[in-house]
């Protein structure tokens, strides 16, 4: 089995130091952040800004300030996030992938999030995936429910999308795809056999849908943009989520990548 590729997602849009003085929110606390957990072998982080009260940030210069200085001290593979929390513009969402990074989320649908209505439109994915082909950006497709990959499948079938696709299932999300693994398999089997795949589990479901991939052949994300707990009661900081899938998925005979070996797994265009 290949090696296991973790994607860090640290801080994403909705926690707080009021929910947990663990997510980093600051430039410097991401950053630092994200060079602790390449240590504990992370080989992707997932990066979204914040401003100075906490909520999610569509200031390219705040992106621009983490990509730089990570890629200033360290070989993680960065993924920038194009979620559109921080702003639902079409523009601010372009302008993050103008800084190149190696990856990029990129949704192909829309969902209901707890409290609102994730709204990506054909014309909005089109668009993300246009630029990212241009500036040969990879895109993770993050997949909310089965008619996702569907599209992302469109996307290659018309240039806008090179294979072998990058998928991400988000599972356990209230209001979107339960997480469950036969769920989970179905969405496996629904790929195009020569894709790669990473599952994310929200609150408890981390690590149960992170071992499913692990035993799948599959790639994990953790962090606290999806779940603040280490277990019920216990609040989790980033790098100990890293350690911990890392040494479950040794003892279950599967080491994992640095980010060199995941970029060729990936497929990752040299930059
Ligand atoms: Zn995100």
């Amino acid at each position: 089995m290949k090696k296991l590729i973790i994607t860090v997602a640290p801080t994403g849009s909705k926690p707080q130091k009021k929910h947990t003085e663990y997510v980093p929110v600051t430039i410097e606390e991401i950053v630092t952040c994200a060079l602790r957990c390449e240590d504990e072998g992370a080989s992707i982080v997932h990066i979204h800004a914040r401003d100075e009260d906490e909520n999610p940030s569509d200031d390219p210069q705040i992106f621009h300030e983490i990509v730089t200085r990570i890629k200033e001290r360290c070989n993680l593979i960065i993924q920038v996030s194009t979620g559109g929390r921080a702003g639902t513009n079409l523009e601010s969402r372009l302008q993050r992938l103008q800084m190149r990074p190696e990856m990029a989320s990129l949704t192909t649908g829309s969902v209901n999030f707890p409290n609102s209505a994730y709204v990506n439109p054909p014309d909005l994915i089109e668009a993300l995936a246009t630029e990212m082909q241009r500036l040969r950006i990879k895109p993770e497709m993050e997949i909310f429910d089965l008619s996702m990959i569907n599209n992302a499948i469109a996307l290659s079938d018309r240039d806008l999308a090179d294979r072998p696709l990058h998928f991400n299932f988000v599972m356990g999300l209230p209001g979107a795809m339960p997480a469950k693994v036969e769920h989970l398999v179905h969405l496996y089997q629904s790929l195009p056999s020569d894709s790669t795949w990473t599952a994310s589990g929200i609150g408890a479901a981390q690590l149960t849908m992170n071992l499913h991939a692990v035993l799948m052949g599959g790639h994990v994300r953790v962090g606290l943009e999806d779940n603040i707990y280490y277990k019920k009661g216990e609040l989790a900081n980033n790098d100990r989520l890293v350690q911990r899938v890392v040494r479950l998925s040794k003892e279950l005979g599967r080491d994992v990548a640095t980010p060199d070996e995941a970029r060729k797994i990936l497929r990752l265009e040299p930059q």
